[in-house]
């Protein structure tokens, strides 16, 4: 049963939560922070230009830079917080309430977090073998939004969707 679990909450692609467990579980987080101070955070990201990779290295090249990217944002958060694939080549992290956390510094923590994503996701360079021979897929880079849970009530569903429109008007700002 564990196993079956297991399977039905990974996306088996990145290794990271699939939406639907991503979603139960940053429900439950952000319910239980709702009964004290200490700000959660969602961000939502999405790869810049990535239609690009796969026509230029195809689609299994742009697999396993999906899994690169995936491993790149796990790396960057605490345990803790939660990363999930949000569908295509987009994710979602919960950054958890963290005890004594005011929204101001909840804010600050996800500008930090969302801004490290970001200058690691251009620094990588990810080494691939083709039928072609080796090749590095590189000069990536990924738009962020962000939203910070109010001190007052707020549910997921109101940060994700915040979050989502933050990312578009990065997207529209320049992307990176
Ligand atoms: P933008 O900067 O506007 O986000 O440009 P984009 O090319 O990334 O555009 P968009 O986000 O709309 O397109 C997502 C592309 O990601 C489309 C599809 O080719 C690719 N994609 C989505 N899911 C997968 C996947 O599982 N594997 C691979 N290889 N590619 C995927
Ligand atoms: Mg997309
Ligand atoms: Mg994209």
């Amino acid at each position: 049963v564990r196993h079956l679990e297991r399977v039905a909450s990974i996306d088996a692609k990145t290794g990271l939560l699939n939406s639907a467990a991503w979603h139960a579980r940053a429900e439950r987080a952000v319910t239980r922070s709702g009964r004290g101070p200490g700000s959660a955070a969602v961000l939502v990201l999405d790869l810049d230009h990535f239609k690009d990779v796969n026509d230029t290295y195809g689609h299994l090249a742009g697999d396993e830079v999906l899994a690169a990217v995936a491993d790149a944002l796990q790396a960057e958060v605490r345990d803790g917080d939660l990363v999930g694939r949000f569908g295509g080549e987009e994710f979602v992290i919960l950054l958890a309430a963290r005890a004594g956390r005011t929204e101001a510094d909840a804010l600050t923590a996800a500008q930090s977090v969302a801004d490290r994503i970001r200058r690691r996701v251009a620094s990588l360079a990810v080494g691939l073998d083709t039928p072609d021979g080796p090749l590095t897929v590189a000069g990536l880079s990924v738009s962020v939004g962000a939203a910070v849970r109010p001190d007052g009530p707020a549910d997921l569903r109101t940060l994700v969707h915040a979050a989502d429109t933050a990312l578009y008007a990065a997207k529209r700002a320049g992307r990176n």
